[in-house]
C-alpha cells in the first residue's frame, strides 16, 4: 500500500479560528497516527477574499500549536499553468462551454437544491446573440456519483439535479476552487482528504473532475463542521475569534473534545508536548461524531 499522504488546505481569508483548527487537528492526527505525511497547501487563489498577512498568520499559529508540516508548502497562487493545462484537457473533450450569464440572470432562472442555486443550463448549447463569455462551465450530464466517506457514510449525488454544470473559470478570470483542489490533490499525491463536512457536497464534483482528468480519487473523511449558536459555519464573516497562538493547548483540547476523543479535563492545562503525546496515543477516528455539523464550544 502507498504511504498515507494527508493534507491541510486553508484559505487565507483570516486568522485560524476554532473551525479551521478542528480540520487541522483532525487531518494531522489521522496522518500522523498512520505514520503518514501531512502536507500543507495554501489556497490563495481568490485574492478578493483574502486578508493581507493571513497566510503567514495561519502558518505561525500552526507552528505555535506544534503542528509541523512535511515538505514545502504549495501555494495555489503559483499554480495557474497547471490549472490552464487541466482546463485545456477538459476543453479538448468537448466538456467545457463559455457562459455569459450574470449572477442576476442565474438567480432569476435557476433551480434550487437545498438552498443552493443550480445553473439552469442557459448557455449550454451556445451563447445567445450579442452575449459575451464571462465564465467557463463543465457539463455534468446525467451523472450519479457515489462514494464512501469514512465518517459520513455513503454519499450519493446526482450532479445534474444537485450541483448542475459548474464553473471552472470564473467571470473575474480566477480559477474555481473545484478545479484547483482536484489538480493540486493529485499533484501532491494526496491519498486521504480529511476536511470539514461543509465541503461534503463539493466532493462529488471533485470526483467527477478526477475521473474526467484521469486522476486517482483519494479516500475521504469529512469531519463535523463547527457552527455558531445561529447554526452558521464559523468564519471571518461570522466573527469567529482567532485561536490564541500564545496559549493554544486549551483550544487544541477543545478540538479533541469536539472530535469525540473524550480528553481528560486536565489536558487543557498540559504543556504542548504532553498534549500531543496524549492526542497521538488516543486518537480514534471511529469516535468522530457522524454529524455534518456540531456547535462550537
Ligand atoms: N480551502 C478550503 C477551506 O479553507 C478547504 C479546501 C479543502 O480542504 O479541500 O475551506
Amino acid at each position: 500500500m502507498d504511504q498515507y499522504r494527508g493534507r491541510y488546505a486553508p484559505s487565507p481569508t483570516g486568522p485560524l479560528h476554532f473551525g479551521s483548527l478542528v480540520a487541522a487537528v483532525g487531518s494531522y492526527l489521522e496522518a500522523k497516527s498512520r505514520g503518514g505525511l501531512w502536507l500543507l497547501r495554501m489556497e490563495d487563489l481568490d485574492p478578493p477574499r483574502e486578508q493581507p498577512g493571513a497566510a503567514d498568520a495561519i502558518l505561525r499559529t500552526l507552528e505555535a500549536c506544534g503542528m509541523g508540516w512535511d515538505g514545502d508548502i504549495m501555494y495555489q497562487s503559483q499554480r495557474s499553468a497547471a490549472y490552464d493545462a487541466a482546463l485545456a484537457r477538459l476543453e479538448a473533450q468537448g466538456l467545457v462551454y463559455p457562459c455569459a450569464c450574470s449572477r442576476r440572470e442565474i438567480a432569476d432562472s435557476s433551480l434550487k437544491h437545498d438552498g443552493a442555486l443550480i445553473y439552469p443550463g442557459t448557455c449550454r448549447n451556445g451563447l445567445a446573440p450579442g452575449k459575451t463569455a464571462r465564465a467557463a462551465r463543465v457539463r455534468v450530464g446525467d451523472t450519479l456519483i457515489e462514494f464512501e466517506d469514512a465518517v459520513q457514510g455513503t454519499v450519493r449525488q446526482n450532479l445534474a439535479a444537485e450541483a448542475g454544470d459548474f464553473v471552472l473559470l470564473r467571470a473575474d478570470g480566477l480559477y474555481a476552487y473545484q478545479l484547483a483542489v482536484v489538480v493540486d490533490d493529485a499533484e501532491q499525491g494526496v491519498t486521504d482528504v480529511v476536511r470539514g463536512a461543509d465541503l461534503l457536497d463539493s466532493t462529488p464534483r471533485q470526483i467527477y473532475l478526477q475521473r474526467l482528468l484521469g486522476l486517482r480519487t483519494p479516500r475521504y473523511l469529512h469531519l463535523p463542521a463547527a457552527v455558531n449558536a445561529a447554526g452558521e459555519k464559523l468564519s471571518k464573516q461570522t466573527l469567529a475569534p482567532p485561536v490564541d497562538a500564545r496559549d493554544p493547548v486549551p483550544a487544541l483540547a477543545q478540538a479533541m473534545d469536539f472530535l469525540g476523543q473524550a480528553p481528560p479535563a486536565q489536558l487543557r492545562r498540559m504543556p504542548l508536548a504532553e498534549f500531543w503525546r496524549w492526542a497521538l496515543a488516543h486518537w480514534q477516528a471511529t469516535h468522530i461524531p457522524r454529524r455534518r455539523s456540531l456547535p462550537a464550544p
